[in-house]
């Protein structure tokens, strides 16, 4: 089979589908791969390095012919237009929020696999879990950017110029990013506590050395697959209102609630903000455009307020450390193809709960059910 890699187009992508080690790996498997001119050089992996694994490396144009074409995150207009009925195309496709441009995949008639969309609890599919892969790194990413941005100390100091008191870092929501984001500021010798609406992360907080902290006005709210589900508009004011006694009285506050196919849920509300000292930092893993955890926080911008609490929208962290990104991701998007690929051709079998989870579309056909759910909040 012929595999393609593409250059990413998405704004400040520097990541990439394939390293060299995972082309190795495709090439020990039978298959040829091809690599767009480029497509390494933001993770810092020259195309030299690709051939020498054993890649073909050409122009953009001449990737048509691969059978399937990796990718990290959303094809553009134009590598949408390049793809044809009898390819599949792999990458993170944020389906349920973007079901636009799964019509646009549908429409190509190549078959369409989104990262995202796999299945986390199942064992074998952890390999594939490129969600998980990623957001280690960014909620690794989102503690160090509060460390950098706070103007004290994270760790207690006892210097003979006298003593830092250790800084107080607040985590909300404690998923993979937020386990992670915890972990990175225990090992920088901050006091953290964390929260999140799924009382069976308890355990896990506290085996990273935090305190979790329990809210008495909103009970537990599990969804399905581990996720959480939304608040209904009483728990949420009833959530913020309490959250914000919480926030006054930490540094640093550091977000990664998310609701599957919804807007993130707002945490920390205009007023909870007025409450914090000044020059306290927050690092909103939720922004995004729609609207994040923090009130007033965009993706890629850092403000500063008035009151001097400086709030740093994430965006797109995973990008940031582009070349553990890339190696973690080849993995992941290597194990799910491989996967799917059976006497070289690649194969979907929509009775393995693992390929009726990620295929999108297929046949010209939005094929995933979740799709039909809206985007609202
Ligand atoms: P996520 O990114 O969807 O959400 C991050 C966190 O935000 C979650 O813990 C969620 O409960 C929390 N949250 C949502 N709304 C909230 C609110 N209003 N207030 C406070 N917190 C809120 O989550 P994720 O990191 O992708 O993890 C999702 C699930 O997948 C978890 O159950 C995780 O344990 C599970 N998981 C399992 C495996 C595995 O079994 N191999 C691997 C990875 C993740």
């Amino acid at each position: 089979m012929k595999v393609a890699v593409v250059k990413e187009t998405g704004p400040a992508e520097r990541r990439v589908a394939l390293v060299p080690e995972a082309v190795a790996k495709l090439r020990s498997a039978g298959h040829e791969v091809l690599v767009q001119t480029g497509a390494g050089a933001g993770a810092f992996l020259p195309d030299e390095s690709y051939s020498t694994a054993g890649a073909t490396v050409v122009p953009a144009e001449q990737l048509a012919v691969a059978d399937a074409i990796l990718m990290v995150g959303k094809p553009d207009e134009q590598q949408v237009s390049r793809l044809r009925s009898g390819q599949a195309v792999l990458g993170m496709f944020a389906p349920l929020t973007d079901p636009a441009l799964a019509e646009r995949l549908a429409s190509t008639g190549a078959t369409a696999v989104s990262l995202d969309l796999v299945p986390r609890t199942l064992s074998r599919a952890q390999p594939m879990d490129a969600l998980t892969s990623q957001s280690n790194i960014a909620g690794y990413k989102a503690a160090l950017l509060a460390a950098t941005a706070f103007g004290r100390f994270f760790p207690l100091l006892i210097t003979a110029a006298g003593t830092a008191r250790p800084a107080k870092v607040l985590v909300l929501g404690t998923g993979v990013a937020g386990l992670q984001a915890i972990g990175t500021a225990r090992r920088l010798g901050a006091v953290v506590s964390a929260y999140d609406v799924r009382p069976e992360t308890k355990l896990e907080v506290q085996s990273l050395g935090a305190t979790f902290i329990e809210l008495t006005s909103v009970g537990p709210a599990e969804g399905e697959g581990g996720y959480a589900r939304a608040l209904t508009d009483t728990e949420r004011a009833a959530q913020q209102a309490e959250l914000a006694d919480h926030i006054a009285s930490h540094d640093v506050v550091i977000t990664t609630a998310q609701v599957p196919g919804r807007r993130p849920p707002l945490l920390v509300t205009g007023e909870a903000l007025k409450s914090m000292a000044p020059g306290s930092v927050l690092v909103d893993m939720g922004a995004s455009v729609l609207g994040g955890n923090v009130e007033g926080s965009a993706p890629g911008q850092t403000i500063v307020a008035d009151n001097g609490i400086t709030i740093i929208g994430a965006d797109n962290l995973p990008s940031t450390m582009a070349a553990a990104a890339s190696t973690m991701y080849a993995r992941n998007i290597s194990s799910l193809l491989l996967y799917m690929v059976k006497d070289d051709q690649f194969t979907v079998d929509m009775a393995d709960e693992l390929v009726a989870a990620v295929v999108i579309t297929r046949d010209g056909k939005v094929v995933q059910p979740a799709l039909t759910t809206s985007a609202a909040d």
